[in-house]
């Protein structure tokens, strides 16, 4: 019961599938008690039977754009729990018809809006939730290799993912001395609602299978268990951290030797 007690806000779980959701369960089993809302209407349906079966509160829309329902999110928060230990940030958006092909084509509107929702929406949770962090805390978001090293497809996300474990630094610079750490966790490819946009992922999780360290693709238990240590005091020394659960594969600087056979092989037959 790593987290006995804690009270754990839990932003973008969209269906069971979510990294978010992983997390949100592992996190209610070691004792949290969590609060969970969603991003738009039409995800009411998934979301709530998942909230009601791990005792969830704060089922509420919550789009990280609309001022008004952030602000009626934190202030029932604060009114009923007076107070937070923990914030998972799992929020991240693009217009799939730019996650495909040149990062030179992002256009001026699509770069702001993946920007507005995928990095400044961080900056704008913790700033809320610090507030109620009066006992210290722990923020947590969700970032990937793709920020630090050009992936192909990825494109405008990378570079907010770059942003993202920016603000990962800074904001553990800015809320360190009230006891609150910040940090992201970069997770390897996964199959979700959000990761489906990005042009050619099915073939990057296959490859990626073969190439890690670990010759396997990250798992939800494995993203789940290092925001439990993240979340719980194991982590009381860390902040500031992009904290690699990816199987290795942000270590290596080429791929292992069976599957360079096989590519030069191939290129042989040509
Ligand atoms: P997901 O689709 O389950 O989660 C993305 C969430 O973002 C959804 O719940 C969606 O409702 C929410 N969201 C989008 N726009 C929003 C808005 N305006 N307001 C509030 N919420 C909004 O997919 P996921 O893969 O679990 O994504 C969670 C996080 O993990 C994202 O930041 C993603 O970039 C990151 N990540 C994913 C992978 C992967 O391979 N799936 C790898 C590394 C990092």
């Amino acid at each position: 019961m790593l987290l006995q007690g804690k009270k754990i806000l839990i932003t973008g779980v969209a269906n069971d599938w979510s990294m978010a959701w992983a997390i949100a369960q592992r996190a209610a089993a070691a004792g949290a008690q969590i609060a969970m809302p969603y991003a738009m209407p039409a995800l009411e349906k998934r979301v709530r039977p998942l909230a009601e079966s791990i005792g969830a509160e704060f089922v509420q829309e919550c789009n990280v754009q609309n001022d008004a329902q952030m602000d009626d999110l934190f202030n029932k928060i604060e009114e009923k729990w007076g107070r937070l230990d923990g914030v998972l940030h799992a929020i991240a958006f693009s217009d799939k018809n730019e996650l495909m092909g040149r990062y030179a084509d992002t256009t001026r509107d699509n770069f702001k809006n993946t920007m507005d929702i995928s990095v400044y929406s961080l900056v704008d949770i913790a700033r809320r939730a610090s507030k109620l962090m009066t006992d210290g805390g722990s923020i947590v978001t969700l970032t990937y290799f793709g920020g630090e090293k050009s992936v192909p497809n990825y494109n405008v996300m990378g570079v907010a993912k770059s942003a993202l474990d920016s603000s990962v630094r800074y904001l553990a610079s800015d809320l360190g001395a009230d006891g609150i750490r910040v940090n992201a966790i970069s997770a390897g490819p996964i199959m979700t609602l959000a990761s489906s946009g990005v042009g050619g992922f099915k073939a990057m999780l296959r490859l990626n299978a073969e190439t890690t360290p670990l010759r396997r693709n990250m798992t939800l238990d494995d993203v789940s268990g290092a925001a439990l240590y993240l979340f719980s005091n194991l982590s009381s020394g860390v902040t500031g951290e992009v904290h690699h659960v990816d199987c290795g594969y942000s270590s290596t600087g080429m791929m292992p030797n069976d599957m360079k056979d096989i590519l030069l092989k191939n290129l042989d037959d040509k």
